[in-house]
């Protein structure tokens, strides 16, 4: 019997992570059944998303079964099981964080909003635009009937980038590193957590004995690695970002390993590490492969890990509180 197809939207499907992302979820990368997915862009773009179509067909994929193209964001959400908020605002030259936080907050408010009249009641909700964590925020609070915990901020490209580079100081290979974690906010405020890692069952801090090393190079690395991306290659990543939602989306859908977790921002209402409520946060979740998942609870951090995370908590409630005075919710 042929399974129930997964309707799932993507916005900003002309841009550039959208290109690295729908092949590959379009291939079954993610789900090895019937696909439906709802590709939506801003008026204007109407002919890019009839070209990115025509390429999908092209490539004949068995479960593609169908591909709808929108500029309207009602048409896009309606009856999605997953939405993955890829659009946004770019951050222009001279642009502050703040302005761009305001502009892409109202587009996060017509999303929550438009999610709430026409997604399936248990849709899975996952920010990739930034700031990836307010504009989730924003979307959250303006989708009152979706569960709060169904919305998520991508954290994941920050994980990898982190497993990736101390896999490379240790010399072994990165699926021998465990419990990677970064906490906090997807910007240079966010925590990568060397002290919880695990190589060849062995913590980190013991097979790199050189805790200068942790805190500064790889920390400040993983934190300002988006920045030098751009800085290289005169645009942001996008094809290690849609490679990080592929990772994020298995990670949700498939049981997480016994001796595992992984980093995804989450609304920290009755979280367990007493992060202020009402945030989306990174902490590090569990899945048993449903869609759904828990916190990791009962780590423990040092004075060096719980500094930082103040910071990021710190950053996370203005940016909380800027959205509140603009009136995004
Ligand atoms: P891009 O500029 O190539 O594409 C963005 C697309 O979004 C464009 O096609 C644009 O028309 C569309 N868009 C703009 N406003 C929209 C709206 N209101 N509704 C729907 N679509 C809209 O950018 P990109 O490289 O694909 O990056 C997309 C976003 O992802 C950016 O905000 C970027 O900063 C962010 N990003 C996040 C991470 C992460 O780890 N969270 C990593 C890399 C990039």
């Amino acid at each position: 019997m042929r399974q129930t197809p997964i309707r799932i939207a993507i916005t900003g499907s002309c841009g550039q992570i959208a290109y690295n992302l729908l092949f590959r979820i379009a291939a079954g990368d993610v789900f090895e059944r019937p696909i439906i997915l709802h590709l939506q862009d801003v008026p204007g773009m109407e002919s890019k998303l009839e070209g990115v179509a025509m390429e999908l067909s092209d490539c004949d994929f068995p479960l593609l079964e169908e591909v709808r193209l929108t500029t309207d964001i009602h048409e896009a959400f309606d009856k999605v099981d997953l939405a993955l908020l890829v659009g946004a605002k770019p951050r222009s030259k001279g642009m502050l964080r703040k302005d761009l936080l305001a502009e892409n907050g109202r587009i996060f408010v017509e999303q929550g909003k438009a999610l709430n009249d026409v997604a399936s009641r248990d849709v899975k909700v996952y920010v990739i635009g930034n700031p990836a964590n307010t504009n989730a925020l924003v979307a959250m609070n303006n989708a009152p009937k979706i569960p709060r915990k169904n919305f998520h901020a991508l954290m994941r490209l920050d994980h990898n980038r982190a497993r990736s580079l101390i896999s490379r100081k240790a010399g072994v290979e990165s699926r021998f590193v465990k419990k990677m974690l970064v906490w906090g906010n997807h910007s240079n405020t966010q925590v990568p957590d060397f002290t919880q890692v695990e190589i060849a069952g062995r913590k980190a801090t013991d097979v790199i004995p050189d805790i200068e090393w942790h805190r500064q190079e790889f920390v400040q690395t993983i934190q300002n690695r988006g920045a030098m991306v751009i800085e290289k290659l005169g645009r942001s990543s996008a094809a290690s970002a849609a490679n990080a939602v592929v990772d994020a989306m298995r990670s949700l859908y498939m049981p997480t390993p016994e001796d595992d977790w992984f980093s995804s921002a989450v609304c920290s209402d009755e979280n367990p590490y007493g992060i202020h409520e009402g945030l989306i946060f990174g902490f590090p979740c569990r899945s048993k492969g449903d869609g759904n998942y828990e916190i990791v609870p009962g780590l423990k951090w040092d004075d060096y890990i719980r500094d930082k995370i103040e910071k990021t908590e710190k950053e996370l409630l203005e940016e909380m509180e800027f959205c509140k005075s603009e009136g995004l919710f």
